[in-house]
């Protein structure tokens, strides 16, 4: 049965997180990977395992019971629901938390499960996500002592993110006021916090920079092994393997979208009658570039978006899509492209997030 196929080079993706890890351990990081967007993806999981990276991360529970599978310490992402701590538990080793309510049902679960679950403590320093306000510094403190007093729990450690919701910037500024924070608690608890977790790949460009704030000694990181992109100033990395597309692109060879060609023609470029709005009610206006070869594809915007896609052939241009067609000029190809060839594509990051959450792409994997 057909389906567009989704090819992920696990070699590279291997490379990479020993590359990552190796890069980050010598500046005396440690780093979780974060799966998420392969969506509980085994073999990702391993891959990245075979980099050496033992802890692995998702946003889903369901996700985490897959992936345990391969033996990988697990962390949940996301702060677990009040209505699954009991999976939670069972299947994530550690969670980001920052509601007593849900660590104090958390601790009690772990009793009953015989297990101790670690917990680390979100602290948000600006970008209005998960965590506790930066500001709040005696609730911050309340939690950390809730952990430490709670049996079935243990403190992880203390965590932040940036550039997810309010696009904060991670900076030294931000980095060193978290790290204070850290050191007053460590102060107020007699304790050390064994974890100081920074943020997600896009903390990657102070270290590029050489300003990293000594201290900060964990990162939970997924688009930079992934891509091999540093998000900020958004560039590709020499140490990674990454595209031959633009970088504004932000695509990555290492995932690669096929699909079929069901029909070939030359047609006009403009709709030719009275125009209403497209199959998703949007209006759309139309640029005369006279009459043009054009390959219909089998695969929609149901599979995944066009405007995450990114043609490996750079002749080839994306005119359109609906649910389950994608349109593509190939005028300019010089390929000979027949019916039943298949064309191939880059995905961003967000084409790589739908790819892999359909039902309707199937997965190759390079080894
Ligand atoms: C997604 C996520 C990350 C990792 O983000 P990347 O951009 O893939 O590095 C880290 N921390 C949290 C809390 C996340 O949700």
């Amino acid at each position: 049965m057909y389906m567009p196929t989704l090819y992920i080079n696990l070699q590279k993706l291997t490379e990479n997180a020993a590359t990552e890890k190796a890069l980050l351990a010598s500046k005396g990081i440690e780093v979780m990977a974060v799966n998420k967007v392969f969506d509980g993806c085994i073999e990702t999981a391993q891959a990245v395992m075979a980099g050496g990276i033992e802890v692995i991360a998702e946003s889903r529970t369901y996700n985490l019971k897959k992936i345990r599978a391969t033996g990988c310490t697990t962390c949940l992402l996301r702060s677990p629901c009040l209505s699954e701590v009991k999976d939670v538990v069972r299947y994530a080793d550690i969670s980001l938390n920052s509601e007593p309510l849900i660590i104090r049902a958390l601790a009690k679960e772990a009793l009953n499960q015989g297990r101790v679950h670690r917990i680390l403590l979100m602290v948000d320093m600006g970008d209005l996500r998960e965590g506790i306000w930066f500001e709040h510094y005696e609730q911050i403190l309340a939690t950390v002592k809730l952990i430490n007093e709670l049996p079935g729990v243990e403190l992880y450690g203390i965590g932040t993110n940036f550039n997810c919701y309010g696009t904060v910037l991670p900076t030294v500024k931000n980095g060193e006021d978290f790290l204070a924070i850290i050191k007053r608690i460590e102060v107020d608890c007699g304790i050390s916090v064994s974890h100081i977790s920074a943020g997600n790949c896009t903390s990657y460009h102070l270290l590029d920079k050489g300003l990293w704030p000594v201290g900060l000694n964990h990162l939970r990181i997924g688009g930079l092994h992934e891509f091999g992109i540093e998000y900020v100033d958004m560039k590709y990395l020499d140490e990674f393997h990454h595209s031959s597309k633009p970088v504004g692109k932000a695509c990555s060879d290492l995932y690669q979208l096929e699909a079929e060609i069901i029909e070939l023609n030359s047609k006009p470029t403009v709709p030719v009658g009275e125009l209403g709005v497209d199959a998703f009610l949007q209006a759309k206006s139309f640029t005369d570039n006279g009459t043009r070869r054009r390959a219909l594809l089998a695969f929609g915007r149901q599979d995944v978006p066009a405007e995450n896609c990114i043609p490996v052939d750079d002749r080839i241009t994306l005119l359109g899509q609906t649910s389950d067609h994608t349109l593509i000029d190939i005028e300019d190809c010089t390929s000979h492209l027949r019916v039943g060839d298949r064309v191939r594509f880059e995905l961003d990051y967000t084409g790589l997030l739908m790819a892999c959450q359909t039902s309707g792409v199937q997965r190759r994997f390079i080894r």
